[in-house]
């Protein structure tokens, strides 16, 4: 013979045919604890990290991106050899750290953990961000004269 189970919400004992909710209260009383076993507080995942990730991995191609834009559209004046140019085109080498760094991060926080998660993670980002840098990294160079 089982013990009695006590709902941990209205605190009555729970019939044995119930399996997940309390007869007399009609609340979930496996709740809780079950949610807690399956998903650790550590191995939850955190969807500001995924975004934290993907900050990281395309500040640097949208950072390019956006500048060129508005020089391109002439909402700024900027000098094609100067010192803001200049630095935003050094940084563009930055994105070789930068992008599998943040790919790394969003993919902890998403906690993937088989191969082919990270697999499929990786053959999804690395092309897009590839594209993203490489159209960012252009259009700024070709602004400031020299394309690569
Ligand atoms: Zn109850």
């Amino acid at each position: 013979m089982k013990p009695d189970r006590i709902c941990p919400h209205c605190g009555k004992p729970i019939a044995a045919d119930r399996k997940r909710y309390c007869g007399n209260c009609g609340e979930d009383f496996t709740g809780p604890d079950d949610a807690a076993q399956e998903a650790p507080p550590g191995r939850r995942v955190s969807g500001r990290g995924i975004l934290l990730g993907i900050f990281i991995a395309l500040v640097e191609p949208l950072s390019s991106l956006a500048v060129a834009f508005v020089w391109d559209r002439g909402v700024v004046q900027l000098e094609p050899n100067g010192p803001f140019v200049q630095a935003l085109q050094g940084a563009a080498l930055l994105e070789i750290i930068l992008g599998p760094l943040g790919i790394a991060v969003a993919g902890q926080s998403a906690r993937l953990r088989s191969v082919l998660a990270w697999y499929v993670l990786v053959a999804v980002a690395v092309p897009v961000l590839a594209v993203v840098w490489f159209i960012g990294t252009a259009y700024l160079g070709g602004l400031a004269g020299e394309p690569f």
